[in-house]
């Protein structure tokens, strides 16, 4: 194996992430007046949040499913979207709670808002673990965030480097060497 071309230092630990993501599971069983919740989670960065996050809310009738974008092209946004799967039910009128891992330019949450949009759900909000909101392009509405980041690049817990380093438990800062 060869040694890898960079350092990991961890920003927000595992612990910290599974308590912020109980306190926003309870959140977001309070503000849903229905017991019914569909959750989208965005491909791939998303699925270990989603994992969580639905754990911690406590719904009798919540439902998952998944919607996949074309992703980053190394590390830098290029406002580019692209639905490469598709979600597999009709979301019209029904409570969506989209799942994000980071929205970072926003681009990708906006074009996938107002794609959602036009299937006519009853509500459409957003979950995103972390934000970046030094890099906002456009403004997104983020109902619940996990926590907010200065302007670095991160891995793990989901978020990736070239497709590797999701299943790191905790989200950590990439150094390059
Ligand atoms: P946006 O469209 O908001 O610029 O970008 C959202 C997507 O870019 C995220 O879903 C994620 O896939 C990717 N992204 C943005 N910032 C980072 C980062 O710091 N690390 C990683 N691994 N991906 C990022």
């Amino acid at each position: 194996m060869s040694t890898p071309a960079y350092d990991l230092e961890v920003l927000i630990s595992a612990e910290r992430i599974r308590a912020r993501i109980a306190e926003l599971g309870q959140e977001i069983a309070r503000r849903q007046a229905s017991r019914r919740l569909v959750c989208v989670g965005v491909l791939k960065g998303s699925f270990m949040f989603l994992a969580d996050l639905v754990r911690a809310i406590p719904l009798p009738e919540l439902e998952v499913d998944f919607i996949g974008v074309s992703s980053y092209v190394g590390t830098e946004s290029t406002g580019v979207v692209r639905i490469t799967h598709d979600l597999a039910r009709s979301i019209e009128g029904e409570d969506v709670l989209l799942v994000e891992d980071i929205v970072d330019t926003g681009l990708t949450v906006r074009y996938l808002l107002d794609n959602l949009a036009t299937r006519h759900p009853r509500s459409l909000q957003v979950a995103a673990l972390l934000e970046k909101p030094a890099r906002a392009k456009v403004h997104v509405p983020i109902d619940f965030r996990g926590f907010t980041i200065e302007d670095r690049f991160v891995v793990g817990y989901g978020l990736d480097f070239d497709g590797r380093l999701r299943n790191l438990p905790h989200v950590a800062l990439l150094h390059p060497r």
